[in-house]
């Protein structure tokens, strides 16, 4: 048995490997669990980007080692899918790194950006591996607050000013996971403001660019003013085209921050295998029905979902984008003892909110990640609860 190293004993627990196991019991012993903790697609990879890598697999030229920094078809690529779908102009040459994922990406920045004590704002609730690229860095973290009286926006004025002064990194994701708000326009220009202002460099995860409901399209960082100056926007593939598998993504914007993720890169690992960057490839330029279709879905499961919950009495606020409801738990229990309940009495797994920070006190979160039906039975046995 060797002893691991302080670094990786200090990093931040993982709190979803814990509620694997624990579905994973019920499922042993032979409930029939509807699991909406985890945020895993739960449709397939559309049939012509498979084809596309399967073509690509027995391509020899893509069983060497690809560029170090990946191709630049691919970058390209992105670079016009940011066009097309933000009107947003990207050099694919200085403003683009291809990721193993948008987590590698969010993991890897504050490490290229940070001294071990500098400060970086971290939203509150929020994704929580933004942690563990903090603990890495040895970088001190100020949490946003995200409440629901605000659309789950932080108000920069309720951060301590010190705190902004110092900061050098911020995390923002919209549309959100866990909320499912969705960034105004307004809201972003103040960012930008607010980033030029104090030299902070804002990181704006973008995972769920794709999903915003009742026809609200998600806007890009990158289209508000200046944002290229003071940030990078994390695009992924995983949910856009459920190819959460395959691992690719793109850091966009700001070239110093570009080239400092790509510097790292260079010394952690060579690029992703070729014919994944060719099916992305395809991905982001060949048809785009599937986005809308898999958009469209997710908003039919979520009416389905919250309006059966109305239905019951609970007073529940639909989400405006990503695949996730925010629901309030009902008086009297944390969200631990009523994510509990739902798995042991209705076998029904969901993320308690406080996995995801303190302000995540008093949610849960539900993954839109089964069919109608299936949440249709949710419904029904959390109306045999008798809870509301
Ligand atoms: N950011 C957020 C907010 C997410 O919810 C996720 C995945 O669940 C990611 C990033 C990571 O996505 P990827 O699969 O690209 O690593």
């Amino acid at each position: 048995q060797f002893q691991t190293s302080q670094l990786l004993n200090n990093l931040p627990k993982q709190f979803f490997a814990s509620l694997v196991k624990k579905v994973g019991k019920y499922i042993e012993q032979g409930y029939d669990v509807i699991n909406l903790g985890q945020g895993n697609p739960d449709q397939a990879t559309p049939q012509h980007i498979v084809e596309k890598m399967q073509e690509a697999a027995a391509d020899p030229a893509n069983h060497k080692y690809s560029p170090f920094q990946g191709h630049h078809y691919l970058k390209q690529a992105a670079a016009d899918f940011y066009q097309r779908e933000y009107n947003v102009k990207i050099d694919p040459d200085k403003e683009v790194a291809i990721l193993f994922g948008g987590k590698a990406g969010l993991v890897e920045i504050p490490q290229c950006l940070l001294n071990p004590g500098d400060t970086i704002l971290v939203p509150d609730p929020g994704y929580p591996d933004y942690l563990s690229g903090v603990e890495l860095a040895k970088a001190e973290m100020v949490m946003m607050p995200l409440r629901e009286q605000n659309d789950f926006l932080p108000d920069y004025n309720e951060i301590p000013f010190e705190a902004i002064e110092k900061a050098k990194l911020m995390f923002l994701n919209y549309p959100n996971n866990p909320t499912g708000a969705i960034a105004t326009k307004e809201f972003f220009e103040e960012t930008v403001k607010l980033a030029s202002e104090n030299d902070i460099c804002v990181v704006h995860d973008f995972a769920y660019g794709a999903l915003g409901f009742d026809g609200d399209k998600a806007i890009s960082f990158l289209q508000t003013e200046g944002a290229k100056e003071v940030g990078v926007e994390i695009y992924t593939l995983s949910k856009t085209y459920n190819m959460a598998g395959w691992r690719v993504g793109f850091a966009l914007g700001n070239s110093s921050v570009i080239s400092a993720i790509e510097l790292l890169q260079d010394h952690l690992y060579c690029s992703l295998f070729g014919g994944i960057q060719e099916a992305a490839a395809e991905a982001l330029t060949g048809p785009q029905d599937c986005v809308r279709e898999l958009n469209n879905l997710y908003e039919r499961r979520r009416n389905v979902l919250i309006e059966g919950l109305r239905s019951l009495g609970w007073n529940v606020t639909a989400p405006k984008g990503s695949f996730f409801a925010w629901l309030r738990v009902p008086e009297g229990l944390s969200s631990t003892e009523f994510a509990d309940i739902l798995l042991e009495k209705a076998h029904i797994a969901v993320a308690p909110g406080v996995a995801f920070g303190e302000l995540g006190e008093g949610y849960v979160r539900v993954g839109l990640l089964t069919t109608e039906e299936r949440l249709r039975e949710v419904v029904r046995r959390i109306s045999k609860l008798e809870i509301f």
